[in-house]
């Protein structure tokens, strides 16, 4: 596997507040990345940091193999940061025809990039006349005008209505399923849900998860329990292989799955170990409610 992008320690601070701290990840070749976290959590910080548009304020960040500069390195970037921008009275093809010129790449992939982000009937209609859905349609085009290795966007579907949002996303996919690496920054759990491999989840400036979003996804769940004999019942928890950890709260014990168990299995263990159960319940966390929890909780 090879990698696109490395951060390590990463930390910007502004006065005294610190956007970014020690943060580390890596984003390997093929992959959809989601930065995910409530506003002000530092994820465009952290990509306007690796495209040298933020100054660090310590830690380390390489593109590739490191053995590039940024400057190079960033050749091989398509980003789109900002709000699109483009001459109001060009067309799409004229002002797709200038970001090649001041690029300094040819002109030869613009009706192929028009193509994919389906503007190709509208090529020829002034800027201005796009919706916010097509005008960010035309500056995913823009950045892919070179091919590059890796496509970041911040906040992509932000303001766009619910058939714009699908648009974009389902872009994204596309984009994605032809090979290109792709990096986005959303405070929307169900975009990154919907679109991203992996997640990175940051809380004021601190990853508090980074992995596979189908690992996030895949917690086995816990049981809810009541016993008259709950010391009997936590001893035969503790001792479970199935189970992880063990919480006792009022005359409720929690107890967290590492694997799969059944609730009648579990019941039917607990009966022959002559633990008789006056409540059972299997609950399974949500994502979002793993989320909320993750990014809500001040002492996590
Ligand atoms: P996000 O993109 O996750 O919403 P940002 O990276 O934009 O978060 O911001 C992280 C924190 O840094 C916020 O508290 C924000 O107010 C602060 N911040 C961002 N840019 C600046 C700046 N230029 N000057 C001072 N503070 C800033
Ligand atoms: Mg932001």
């Amino acid at each position: 596997m090879s990698t696109i992008l490395t951060i390590n320690n990463l930390t910007k601070k502004y006065g005294l507040l610190t956007a970014v701290k020690n943060l580390s990840f890596t984003i390997e070749k093929g992959n959809v990345y989601g930065i995910l976290g409530p506003n002000g959590s530092g994820k465009s910080t952290t990509l306007g940091i690796a495209l040298n548009v933020v100054n660090k304020t310590s830690g380390d960040f390489k593109w590739f193999d490191g053995k590039v500069t940024t400057h190079n390195a960033l050749k091989k970037v398509g980003a789109i940061i900002e709000r699109p921008n483009f001459y109001p009275y060009m067309t799409a093809y004229k002002n797709l025809e200038l970001v090649c010129k001041i690029k300094g790449i040819d002109t030869s992939k613009i009706l192929e990039k028009l193509e994919l982000v389906d503007l190709i009937e509208r090529k020829d209609s002034k800027f201005q006349t796009f919706s916010l859905g097509m005008k960010q349609r035309l500056a995913i085009a823009s950045a892919l005008l070179n091919d590059p290795e890796i496509l970041i966007l911040d906040e992509p579907t932000n303001g766009l209505d619910p058939q714009g949002i699908h648009k974009i996303r389902a872009l994204i996919q596309q984009i994605a399923s032809n090979g290109t690496t792709i990096l986005l920054a959303s405070h929307l759990l169900d975009e990154v849900e919907k679109v991203c491999t992996h997640v990175v989840v940051l809380r004021k400036g601190e990853k508090l998860y980074s992995g596979r979003v189908d690992e996030m996804i895949s917690s086995h769940g816990f049981f809810e329990l009541k016993s008259e004999d709950s010391a009997k019942l936590i001893t035969f928890l503790e001792a479970h292989p199935s189970i992880n950890k063990t919480v006792k709260k009022d005359d409720m014990v929690t107890a967290f799955l590492k694997e799969p168990l059944s609730a009648s299995e579990f019941n039917k263990q607990l009966f022959n170990s002559g633990i008789f159960l006056s409540h059972l319940i299997m609950r399974k966390e949500s994502l979002e409610e793993q989320f909320l929890k993750l990014t809500d909780n001040p002492s996590a």
